[in-house]
């Protein structure tokens, strides 16, 4: 009998409306190992309901911002003694490394240590204003309940980037995990339960994009969308929003360039580039799938590539002596196939990689993949392949670079190196991306915003400025003069 796991609504652990369940199979071995409830539009009803009621119920309306960043802190606090099991889960939901797990979910408490630090800190201001006898000043709201739906490349990082700053804010919120990787989410709500959070504030409801995904996104009273995943599922959480005008932020793929300039550190560039697309096996919004290397150090470079490629371990996510694991779906990797099918016929040139390896028979695994272009052209350089398939270019003048790296719909991240300060600082104003990594690749932090422009979404997860995502403004006018009021025609 497989374990099963059941959703997360109104502080109670329910059963699916459907009485219906979907499999979550381990990317190892292709073989399911839970089962996981398949909610529908009623147990989203019910949990948006939960998360509208818990806005008013003065066990949370009535909590200080410093009470609420005592709660976050607790829960930085339980993350931190549960990281083994929690990281076992997503590994087994979506394959990645568990030592890699390991060490995102360590960090992760910091995510809620950071936005209790500065649960307090949220502020209104008094406004100089230019009328005599008014006093205005301002003050922050929490905008209501807030709609997560998160992908299964980083379940739980790309759920905590939402969830700290709005429950700082005084938010509520319902989480629609990918179908694919529920279950550490489902794990860590006895963690949020354990911290003392009211019922109806933090509530989950598995299932599907297309009904749980799309009723919770065109749900009448939610206020606030928060999206990571693909760009096609992002075109229809756009028009969903448009049925309520909900807020919305979206965090979606990219095609990012990765640049090695003669001047770099080579060996500092090699373990840049291949964190930038072989960690994770390439399953990550940022990956750097478009490697631009100088003309000078083209042959060095690739000479150093191929070899340490050639050298790295493909095999089980749980021996920590791999590097790289399954990818995270059977879908993914007929994606990648695809995509690689394409490429050849396209004309790009395979270097190493292109096929599954032979050594894993069971499982979903896809051998670390490098080709060479010509061209700035064709599918591998253009569009997101979200797998271990790296693309290499060369270049010659920093003119020639920055018109190539911007030659993409995306905007999301980009890598520099060089060890030549004045270099670096004229491509981070060139390039158009919303994170630009200078000598390092794939660094993250609190304190520091993801996001893009174009085709990588819009608004920023992470920093201080993601906390107004979740809050309203309200500008208060006090008249201080005794005096009567007369014309009601006019603007005071
Ligand atoms: P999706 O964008 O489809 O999935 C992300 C999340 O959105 C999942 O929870 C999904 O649910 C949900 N969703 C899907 N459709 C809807 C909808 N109509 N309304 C509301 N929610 C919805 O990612 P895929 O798994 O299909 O991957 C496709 C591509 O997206 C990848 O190849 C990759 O290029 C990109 N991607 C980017 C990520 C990033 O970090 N920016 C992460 C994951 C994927 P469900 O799982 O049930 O479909």
């Amino acid at each position: 009998m497989l374990p099963i796991y059941d959703m997360y609504i109104n502080g109670e652990w329910v059963k699916p409306s459907s009485g219906e369940y979907f499999e979550s199979v381990y990317p190892a071995t292709g073989k399911a190992w839970c089962k996981v409830a398949r909610g529908n539009e009623e147990d989203v009803n019910k949990a948006v309901e939960a998360a509208y009621d818990a806005l008013t119920n003065p066990e949370w309306a009535n909590t200080t911002f410093t009470e609420r960043g005592h709660l976050l802190r607790k829960l930085g606090d339980l993350l931190a003694e549960n990281v083994d099991e929690i990281a076992e889960l997503e590994t087994k939901d979506n394959g990645k490394l568990m030592r890699e797990m390991k060490g995102q979910i360590s960090y992760m408490p910091q995510f809620f240590y950071y936005y209790a630090g500065l649960a307090d800190k949220i502020q209104g201001e008094t406004l100089p204003i230019d009328k005599q006898n008014m006093f205005v000043y301002t003050k922050k709201e929490p905008i209501g309940v807030v709609a997560a739906i998160t992908p299964w490349n980083s379940p739980l990082y790309l759920t905590f980037i939402k969830l700290a700053p709005a429950l700082v804010a005084g938010n509520t919120i319902v989480i629609k995990p990918s179908e694919y990787t529920s279950t550490s989410l489902l794990q860590f709500m006895n963690l949020v339960e354990e911290a003392g959070f009211p019922r109806g504030v933090v509530n989950v409801v598995t299932g599907y994009g297309h009904d749980v995904g799309q009723a919770l996104t065109t749900h009448s009273k939610v206020r606030r969308i928060a999206f990571t995943g693909g760009s096609e599922a992002a075109r229809h959480i756009i028009r969903n929003s448009a049925e309520n005008f909900s807020r919305l932020s979206l965090e979606l793929g990219g095609k990012s360039p990765n640049i090695v300039f003669d001047d770099a550190n080579l060996h500092n560039a090699l373990m840049g580039v291949i964190a930038g697309i072989f960690g994770a096996t390439g399953q990550s919004c940022v990956a750097g799938s478009r490697l631009f290397l100088h003309e000078d150090i083209y042959d060095e470079f690739m000479g150093m590539l191929i070899e340490r490629t050639r050298q790295i371990v493909v095999g089980d996510p749980m021996d920590p002596k791999t590097e790289i694991g399954p990818v995270a779906t059977e879908q993914q990797l007929e994606t990648i196939e695809k995509y690689v099918k394409i490429g050849l016929e396209e004309g790009a040139k395979l270097v190493i990689g292109g096929k599954r390896p032979e050594h894993m028979k069971e499982g979903w695994y896809y051998e670390p993949t490098i080709f060479e272009h010509d061209e700035h052209t064709g599918c591998l350089v253009t569009e997101e392949v979200f797998g271990p398939v790296l693309s290499v270019m060369k270049f010659s003048t920093e003119e020639e670079i920055v018109q190539l790296a911007n030659s993409t719909d995306y905007g999301l991240a980009a890598g520099i190196w060089t060890e030549n300060i004045g270099r670096a600082h004229r491509m981070v104003d060139q390039i158009r991306s919303g994170i630009v990594w200078v000598n390092t690749y794939r660094s993250i932090s609190p304190m520091a915003a993801i996001g893009g422009s174009g085709l990588s979404g819009y608004g920023r997860e992470g920093g201080l400025d993601s906390i107004e995502d979740y809050l309203e403004k309200k500008t208060v006018w006090i008249n201080t003069s005794d005096e009567q009021m007369d014309d009601p025609f006019i603007m005071r």
